[in-house]
């Protein structure tokens, strides 16, 4: 019968030797080539005593920020929410009262605003689409759980401290055109 394809191969039936048959020969083989390994570079190293150095644009647990005042800069405009692949992010919007201007630098502001750490594939697309620069994805690895429901990271967790001491740097994340544009105060996003 004619071939269809060139694929078919023709399989030995040769007899196999006697060191063949002992298997002493690939024995010995694979201990060299265990005991190389031995002596080679490790490619993995002792965790958690050392740690690996990451990348300054590493995509890890987010952070919400606020201004050089303190005040929260998110303003519950869930576009964030909606760049979301994996629909990790919900929210809740409530209005500013009068007298909470320290508090929130918008006159609306997200009264619950979560992240499931489980859902998100840490693609930094909600920090691409916030217009406020309030959310940042940061070098911080999510720390390991025993169950799903802490995974669900909520304000308490997401905005950085007030501390100016522990505010959360994300300055690497942003070019220097960006970081030189928010020196100026001249533009209302920057007051
Ligand atoms: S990093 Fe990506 S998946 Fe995670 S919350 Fe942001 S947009 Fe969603
Ligand atoms: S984090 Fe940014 S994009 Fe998301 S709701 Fe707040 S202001 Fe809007």
């Amino acid at each position: 019968m004619e071939k269809l394809t060139n694929r078919s191969r023709v399989v030995s039936d040769k007899k196999m030797t006697f060191l063949e048959k002992i298997y002493l020969p690939a024995i010995v083989k694979g201990m060299i080539i265990t005991l190389k390994h031995f002596f080679s570079k490790k490619a993995t190293i002792n965790y958690p005593e050392q740690k690996r150095e990451f990348s300054k644009v590493y995509r890890g647990q987010h952070v919400l920020k606020r201004d050089d005042l303190g005040r929260e800069r998110c303003t519950a405009c869930g576009l964030c929410a909606v760049a979301c692949p994996a629909e990790a992010i919900t929210m809740i919007a409530a209005e500013r009262k009068p007298g909470e201007e320290n508090l929130y630098r918008e006159e609306k502001y997200a009264a619950v605003y979560e992240i499931n750490m489980l859902r998100c594939i840490y693609c930094g697309d909600c920090e691409d689409a916030c217009p406020k620069e309030a959310i940042f994805l940061t070098d911080r690895i999510v720390a390991s759980q025993y169950h799903r429901e802490p995974f669900v990271y909520g304000k308490d967790i997401l905005v950085e401290p007030l501390d100016p001491e522990k505010r959360i740097d994300v300055s690497a994340r942003q070019t220097e055109s960006v970081r030189n544009f928010k020196l100026n105060k001249r533009f209302a996003h920057n007051k």
